[in-house]
């Protein structure tokens, strides 16, 4: 059984033609994950995903995330993806949906901040969350613009930077 909310995500996919994960409902329960997928497709983009009720909510980032609070990165939402997707890096066949690489560029695990509902927080169109990776740490916020656009940006903490100090920087 798969959640209703990934039926997107399976419209989409041939899984005879594709390696990529096959839907079945799972959850981690002892940590919430986020994965973060650098998909050079058509468009190189950023897929952002963090594990919310047994799927992962999904959103494209063109540029990747900064851990520059100046940087407001735009997120785009996109179907839900199954857990195992957080696992997945190869080659999605010429002709698929989303046909390129995917390789991880971050993982680990993520916790709302105030232990808020995140579905709840997504519903209202903004969520405050503590990264734990290995590229991107600390606090985070997603807010919704308007419908699927959202912004994903670093909040001012011990692991924000600039990214002009970095350029001049050793
Ligand atoms: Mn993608």
């Amino acid at each position: 059984m798969s959640s209703r909310t990934l039926e997107p995500y399976r419209r989409r996919r041939c899984f005879r033609i594709t390696p990529e994960p096959v839907p079945k409902r799972r959850s981690s329960e002892t940590r919430r994950l986020f994965v973060v997928q650098e998909h050079d497709a058509r468009r190189l983009h950023y897929d952002f995903r963090l594990e919310v009720d047994g799927v992962l909510k999904s959103w494209a980032v063109p540029k990747g995330p900064s851990s520059d609070p100046a940087e407001k990165r735009l997120a785009v939402a996109v179907e839900d993806h199954p857990l195992d997707y957080a696992g997945f890096e190869g080659v999605i066949p010429e002709g698929q949906y989303g046909a390129g690489t995917v390789v991880i560029w971050d993982h680990g695990t993520y916790a709302p901040e105030d232990d808020a509902d995140v579905a709840a927080a997504l519903r209202e169109g903004e969520l405050k969350f503590e990264l734990e990776g290995r590229r991107l740490k600390g606090s985070w916020v997603l807010v919704r613009m308007r419908g699927k656009d959202w912004l994903l940006i670093k909040r001012r903490d011990r692991y924000a930077s600039s990214e002009r100090e970095r350029v001049r920087g050793p």
